[in-house]
């Protein structure tokens, strides 16, 4: 793995220091909740300013490097507010494990045409050059990142469908077979079989957040929505529109601005449904059962 963006300190204190001179330090550390891998704090500052902190253990700092390089990719637009990422590292005394470091996001109230803004802001993440992450015109991603706390797998291919099929739906399929019994294990091989008949190439390459459910959506203080926690990669994108109705939580205003500003390859309700699968299986694999009727459910649709 090559990630160089993260710049990293021994101590929180040393990195405040370092960012906003020695005089200032930490005057309040107060836990954010929310989120249900990390631990989640706002630092107040002895000049008032708020911090927001992720930590986690020792080992799992790459799930920071992970994050600060997807916030960057999708920085790089310019089409969508994300935090600014200030610094991460492994700190000893407070948190006693890894920590990263950004702009605290101050909710306030969402603007009039927060969904119609939010909608094209998207869809411009989605129209942004992507050479940068895969050659001109393809998909994946140089390197492994996370999906939630899970592992997700990137290389680069050519084909999307193919890149879907051995990248996304393989690998989750491989750490559910022992949830899905011999029967489900023979339908998640049919299925994995008619992928080339259910998908399609996209008209182009796409930066995609690829965790983007309402949870890693806030309102930024000038109203509009701002992208939290991604697991970038280029792809369709209609995986991240798929995602975003998994969970609900978008308004109708939101997708009709979507579908206006970027129009939708035909059928795409039915594959939305395949995309959800790999953030079901990934969602079977890291909390259990309670997921399997709706993976289940899934694959009997399609085949
Ligand atoms: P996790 O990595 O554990 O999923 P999240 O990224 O979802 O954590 O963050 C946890 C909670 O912290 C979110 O639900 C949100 O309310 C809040 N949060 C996340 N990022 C910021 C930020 N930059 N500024 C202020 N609050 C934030």
């Amino acid at each position: 793995m090559d990630f160089t963006l993260l710049q990293q300190f021994t101590s929180i204190e040393d990195a405040i220091a370092s960012f906003f001179g020695s005089r200032v330090k930490i005057a309040g550390m107060d836990r954010v909740s929310g989120g249900d891998i990390n631990q989640a704090y706002r630092l107040t500052l002895s000049d008032g300013a708020h911090i927001f902190m992720k930590s986690n253990k020792k080992e799992n700092l790459s799930f920071f490097t992970a994050e600060a390089e997807g916030l960057a990719a999708i920085a790089k637009t310019g089409a969508i507010g994300v935090p600014h990422v200030l610094c991460g590292g492994v700190d000893e005394g407070r948190v006693k494990g890894s920590f990263l470091l950004m702009e605290f996001i101050e909710g306030k109230m969402r603007k009039k045409d927060y969904w119609e803004t939010f909608a094209y802001q998207l869809a411009a993440v989605h129209r942004a050059e992507t050479a940068d992450y895969t050659a001109k015109g393809a998909y994946g991603f140089a390197h492994d990142n996370f999906i939630g706390a899970g592992k997700q797998k990137n290389k680069v291919y050519d084909s999307w469908i193919s890149f879907f099929r051995e990248c996304r739906l393989e690998p989750q399929f491989e750490k559910a077979f022992h949830f899905l019994g011999t029967e489900g294990k023979k339908k998640a091989l049919r299925l994995l079989d008619r992928i080339d008949h259910i998908l399609v190439e996209p008209e182009h390459p796409s930066l995609l957040h690829g965790d983007l459910w309402s949870g890693n959506v806030m309102v930024g203080e000038d109203g509009k929505a701002w992208l939290i926690d991604p697991a970038v990669y280029v792809g369709h994108a209609e995986a991240d529109l798929a995602m975003t109705e998994l969970f609900g939580g978008f308004s109708k205003a939101f997708y009709d601005a979507y579908r206006e500003a970027a129009p939708m390859q035909p059928g795409y309700e039915r594959r939305r449904s395949l995309y959800n699968l790999y953030h079901l299986l990934n969602h079977l694999n890291m909390f259990g059962l309670s997921y399997l009727p709706s993976v289940i459910g899934v694959m009997e649709e399609y085949l």
